[in-house]
């Protein structure tokens, strides 16, 4: 997996091994979009800032190479340095609204896939922990208090670690249980031959922590979808009988095709 990439301006030399996986908050809003300007940021600044990723709700930029040492939470060598949008202010519940979980859920499979990347076991370090150099996922507070070098305190206490280390852990359960989706506005569907209906709009879901992001991108798995059209049709003489049917189609695979139920029905004034 790749992501966007934006070169930061300033960094220290080569890593050859990754201890620490180090959980930052950027003090901006946690918006879409802000990836990209916190990662700009880091382009131009002459301030030595830099981390290797940075996420928002929807996207995440890599700014370093991960053989690149970061100045994000010294001593930073050995460790990466993992950027979440938020203005560090605030009441805690901010991290349970929407953006927030679509951009922790980013951030989760992202640090679980670099952890697994580096052999670095999927737990949250304490400061004796860091002191001790074990292997694991921290935040930038616990460096600070580990070593005294900064005196960042972010992600900040309202950060949910049990929540978030559980996303990464893959025990939160990923994947919606169903997911509900629609037409956007009106489709014409000719007599006679097939029409393809675009499943474009995607309903929230957020009893099912869900999102509607306006797309597929939260989804990365199998999911049971619900599907829900409206159709009518006109010029049909009253009495007219009628059977509708839904049939679902794998667009890349002809043979793949599951017919639903027929539904009858008799035309009365009007549309039908
Ligand atoms: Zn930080």
């Amino acid at each position: 997996m790749s992501y966007p990439y934006i070169q930061a301006r300033n960094h220290g030399g080569t890593q050859t091994t990754v201890r620490r996986l180090v959980i930052h908050g950027t003090v901006t809003p946690c918006d879409r979009g802000w990836a990209r300007r916190v990662a700009n940021d880091f382009h131009t600044t002459t301030r030595d800032a830099s981390a290797h990723y940075v996420i928002d709700p929807g996207e995440i930029i890599q700014c370093l190479t991960e053989r690149t040492i970061g100045y994000h939470a010294p001593p930073n060598t050995g460790s990466l340095g993992f950027e979440l949008c938020d203005p560090q202010r605030g009441p805690s519940a901010r991290w349970r609204d929407a953006d927030h979980e679509a951009m922790l859920r980013r951030a989760a499979g992202l640090v679980r896939a670099r952890a697994k990347a580096w052999g670095i076991p999927l737990v949250k370090l304490s400061v004796a922990d860091l002191r001790a150099g074990r292997k694991g996922i921290c935040g930038h507070s616990d460096v600070s208090v580990a070593w005294r070098l900064t005196d960042h305190v972010d992600p900040g206490t309202g950060f949910p670690w049990t929540h978030f280390m559980n996303l990464v852990k893959g025990e939160d359960d990923d994947m919606p249980d169903y997911v509900s989706v629609g037409v956007n506005g009106t489709q014409r569907v000719a007599p006679n031959t097939w029409t393809h209906v675009n499943w474009d709009r995607e309903f929230a879901d957020a009893g099912h922590q869900h999102a509607d992001e306006g797309g597929w991108s939260v989804l990365n798995g199998p999911a049971r979808f619900s599907l829900t059209v409206g159709l009518t049709i006109r010029g049909l003489p009253p009495g007219t009988e009628g059977q509708v049917r839904a049939v679902e189609a794998d667009r890349d695979d002809a043979g793949d095709v599951q017919a639903g139920r027929v539904a009858e029905f008799v035309a009365s004034s009007g549309d039908t």
